[in-house]
């Protein structure tokens, strides 16, 4: 039997279907091309209308193409009837079913056995009651970890449908994921990324992700450990303590989404510009050469002239190492659909312009103030003439030459410094 993954989406997503191929992949089922697959499984998103019509074109696409197509993830959950009417879809597996979902492929061909149950598979020796507790695999097999410890939100800011496909906040257990970043760096693995829709609200017994943090840097040496995202409306400052903590990777993406506070205040995000600056000088204030990344909302509804501008400045003196840019998408059953002041097409896409090209200046300046700098760089691809392609801790990406580094592979670190121009890092160190 022969399988092919689709994902759309975030970090989350991924994770999942890592998850799966493995799962399929210790059932002896083959990973390979989407034409003629037994079974294909596409992953969805729905963050955004673009991410629902990628999801539809990703169904559609696999549909034509894989003998049984199942779909999953967030915009099946909640368009489930658009996602069955595509021909040649068998089945939605809902989102509380994913850790299972190798189980029901596989139940829907005769067998029975449930996917913890099978045979010489030493690595689920238990069954985890936590379908989110499962892990991911990003780049190779012993580069980067992806570990979820957190799924759902109860956040509800006013642009998000994310909590009503994920529901409410649930949290890992410590010692299942204890265990498990002591197994990761026992075998090998350089960074362990601990993700999840929503990290600053893992909770257990009146702990929170400041002592998770702690208990997972104090068991994981020598493995590197990258928080994917923080929310700041879930953060607490006491988390930054962690961050001068030599194996917690300098880079945090931050989504701030607007840049005014009557903005921030209509998308119910809870916070103020002041309270975000004050969060990013606790974090600077341990770690000053700390990246961080962010998100942003152009065209909220009832964004006016001043609101824009006042975020434009704001976002400039933030220092963000990248600034992701989104147009304002209503999404349905979310509060901001009903909103008024919807910006009409040629107002958000002028905005939209302007804001695109200054944070690509924004980044611009960061890159040149990264100059000379030594970062960890991990080998994403194999060398192909000399030269491997990668990422550094602080997502900076570009090539190394191999030879000169000792003869790295990919899954490798090694620590390189930035260059004035161009993408090829110098290799200063081989190893993490
Ligand atoms: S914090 Fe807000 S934007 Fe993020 S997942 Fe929760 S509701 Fe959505």
């Amino acid at each position: 039997m022969t399988f092919h993954l689709v994902h759309l989406g975030c970090k989350v997503n991924a994770a999942e279907m890592e998850t799966l191929s493995r799962d399929l992949l210790r059932c002896g089922w083959a990973a390979g091309p989407l034409e003629g697959a037994d079974v294909a499984v596409v992953n969805t998103c729905t963050v955004t209308q673009r991410a629902d019509s990628k999801s539809l074109y990703a169904i559609r696409r696999t549909a034509a193409r894989a003998k049984r197509v199942f779909v999953t993830g967030c915009f099946s959950e909640l368009e489930r009837e658009a996602a069955l009417s595509i021909p040649g879809v068998a089945a939605i597996i809902p989102q509380s079913e994913k850790a299972n979902a190798a189980a029901l492929i596989r139940a829907s061909f005769g067998a029975v056995e449930k996917v913890h149950d099978y045979p010489g598979d030493e690595a689920l020796h238990e069954p985890s009651p936590h379908p989110w507790d499962r892990e991911a695999t990003e780049g190779s097999s012993h580069a980067r970890v992806i570990l979820k410890i957190q799924d759902g939100c109860n956040a509800f800011c006013a642009y998000c449908r994310i909590p009503h496909a994920r529901g409410l906040p649930k949290s890992v257990p410590s010692r299942d994921l204890l265990s498990r970043v002591r197994e990761l760096s026992g075998s090998g693995v350089t960074e362990c990324v601990l993700t999840g829709i929503n990290l600053g609200l893992w909770r257990e017994n009146g702990s929170g992700l400041e002592d998770l943090l702690g208990w997972i840097l104090e068991a994981s040496g020598p493995m590197y450990i990258r928080l994917s995202s923080l929310e700041p409306r879930s953060f607490e400052k006491s988390v930054s303590r962690h961050f001068d903590h030599p194996r917690l990777v300098p880079h945090l993406h931050f989504p701030l989404q607007g840049g005014s506070d009557s903005l921030l205040a209509r998308m119910n995000r809870r916070y103020t510009t002041a309270a975000y600056r004050d969060f990013l000088a606790a974090m600077r204030e341990r770690k000053p050469d700390l990246s961080v990344s962010t998100d942003v909302i152009v065209g909220f509804p009832g964004e006016t002239e001043a609101e824009f501008e006042e975020s434009l400045a704001f976002y400039a003196a933030c220092g963000f190492s990248k600034v992701h840019v989104f147009p304002f998408s209503p999404r349905p059953k979310t509060a901001a659909q009903a909103m008024p002041g919807r910006l009409d097409a040629k107002l958000l896409t002028a905005r939209g312009d302007r804001l695109k090209a200054a944070a690509a200046r924004w980044e611009e300046a960061y890159l040149r103030s990264t100059v000379g700098q030594v970062q960890r760089f991990v080998l994403e691809t194999e060398p192909i003439g000399g030269f491997a392609e990668g990422t550094t801790d602080r997502y900076l990406k570009g090539r190394i030459p191999v030879a000169s580094a000792g003869g790295l592979k990919r899954g490798d670190s090694a620590w390189v410094r930035v260059p004035a121009e161009g993408d090829l890092f110098e290799p200063v160190t081989k190893g993490a």
